[in-house]
């Protein structure tokens, strides 16, 4: 596959007639609109001046499922498209993302490729361009229940506010990254911070954030959390209750109380609904924290990296009182948290008081799958951007209509191939997990703002009745013909098709 470059749409503007030098050329990518001397790149290092011409200076990603080879055999479409002719069959399983495909701000003109192919008997139009976005953020999902800090907090990147700590979601803390305000609207570091800080974590690098009065937190895409200099291993099973719910019946008979220490809610086998269905005699076993209903309790102690996201390193500490009427000596009290990596047996004494004991057998083997339950804790980063303004421009001449297209499903968003989560409502508002997006999918601009990859798959007729520019359509093979540099990926498997069908 050649590298040499014409990229159509990477137009340098027209030379200023004030403009000293002739070997600088001027990029209107972006409001920025660096000039940029022969053998330099621009501010952003994704346009260069090559012998007096604008150059993308990362090729177009074509993502290819199995191609036919020289002999006709269906092979997979390899990284760097090794093996590959460029020969296109009738349904071409070619598929072009907007990686590399240059911008056209502010949008005044078609997008930089909008390519025609076929797929199952269907024309089909793709329109592919980088969308440069200062409305966008980042959505953290981190498994985890240790605390990290107050809902609300600020999460700090170099000392630099960069988001903040948002509603925790079930054996998980989130945080929301970005957006307007910190990139636009505090100082001139902050925006830079917050911009580097989402560009890193939408491509799949380790970021370190601090939550204010709070932990210290590694971050990567698809990697354990780093809390505090330890790697979190298990998300919990389920809260407090939820594990007493799972496990119940198999603690039955090996234990006379079980008690699930949870920052959430901790929960009391012989209190809660599962005890009462087999039938457990009360244990009088009082545990500190406002009872919510019969054997779930709320703030026990308080969050931490302790027992169950609860800083309770004592595990016999939340216990209130036991009632010398209802308890018996020889109890047998098993504690256990909700990773199951917490646990303690003990029996009380002749003055009721717990004894710690070595864990009999049947309640060794129901911890230990309590942590068999337990998934892999992992980071989650989903880039949230809105496509619904003057990008559309560069689609149609009737922007409305795309957003309505988008709308009715009659058109796909995908970036960088992958699918996207369409938010209800007005506009184009996308979220998508970058773990499905090919590595290095997004830039930056000093504005400052990210870069992200965007496409636009629709029938060819939809394009041509939503007002498309559809005298820009570029056959498919053009692309493949020695002019645009290009370079290939693998489809990702799980990613679903972006022009339908199978
Ligand atoms: S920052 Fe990048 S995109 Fe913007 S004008 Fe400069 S080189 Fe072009």
């Amino acid at each position: 596959m050649t590298e040499t470059r014409i990229a159509p749409a990477v137009e340098a503007a027209p030379p200023d007639p004030k403009e000293k030098g002739a070997d600088i050329v001027r990029c209107d990518a972006c409001p920025v609109l660096c000039r940029i001397r022969e053998g330099r790149s621009g501010a952003c290092d994704r346009y260069a001046n090559e012998g007096g011409k604008l150059v993308r200076t990362d090729p177009l990603v074509l993502m290819g499922r199995s191609i036919e080879n020289e002999t006709g055999e269906l092979v997979p479409f390899l990284k760097d498209g090794e093996g590959w002719s460029g020969k296109l069959t009738a349904d071409a399983p070619v598929f072009v993302s907007g990686i590399g495909a240059t911008t056209t701000y502010p949008d005044y003109k078609p997008a930089p490729f909008i390519v025609g192919s076929r797929w199952q008997g269907v024309d089909t139009v793709t329109v592919v361009t980088e969308g440069i976005f200062s409305y966008c953020s980042v959505k953290v999902k981190i498994d985890t229940d240790r605390h990290l800090g107050p809902e609300q907090a600020s999460v700090l990147c170099d000392g630099e506010p960069v988001g903040h700590v948002t509603t925790a979601e079930y054996g998980s803390q989130m945080l929301s990254l970005g957006g307007v305000r910190h990139l636009t609207g505090g100082s001139k570091k902050e925006g830079v911070v917050t911009c580097a800080t989402m560009l890193s974590l939408c491509n799949k690098e380790a970021v370190e954030l601090e939550i204010d009065g709070g932990a210290k937190v590694v971050v990567q895409a698809g990697q354990a959390p780093i809390v505090d200099g330890e790697a979190e291993e298990r998300m919990r099973v389920g809260c407090g209750s939820a594990t007493i719910g799972i496990f119940a019946q198999q603690w039955h008979g090996h234990a006379d109380e079980v008690i699930v220490v949870d920052d959430h809610i901790t929960g009391v086998l012989s209190e809660h609904q599962a005890g009462a269905y087999l039938d457990m005699k009360p244990a009088g076993i009082r545990v500190r924290g406002r009872k919510s209903t019969p054997g779930r309790y709320f703030q026990v102690a308080e969050p931490g990296s302790g027992w169950g996201g609860t800083d309770i390193t004592d595990p016999l500490s939340i216990i209130q009182k036991i009632d010398p009427k209802t308890a018996w000596p020889g109890l047998r009290l098993l504690m256990v948290s909700t990773t199951g990596e917490d646990a303690i047996y003990c029996e009380l004494d002749g003055d009721l008081v717990p004894v710690p004991k070595v864990m009999p057998d049947p309640l060794q083997i129901v911890v230990d799958r309590i942590a068999e339950n337990c998934e892999p804790a992992l980071c989650s980063v989903a880039f949230v951007a809105g496509a619904g303004g003057s990008l559309r421009a560069g689609v149609t001449e009737n922007p409305v209509r795309l957003t309505r297209s988008v709308r009715d499903a009659l058109t796909r968003v995908t970036m960088g191939g992958a699918p996207c989560y369409l938010w209800p409502g007005g506009g184009i508002t996308v979220m998508v997990d970058v773990m499905k997006m090919p590595d290095n999918s997004f830039g930056s601009v000093p504005t400052p703002a990210l870069v992200a990859p965007l496409e636009f798959t629709m029938p060819r007729q939809d394009f041509a009745r939503l007002g498309g520019h559809t005298g820009s359509i570029v056959p498919l093979e053009d692309l493949t013909d020695g002019r645009v540099a290009l370079r290939a990926e693998a489809w990702p498997a799980g990613n679903p098709w972006p022009m339908g069908g199978a």
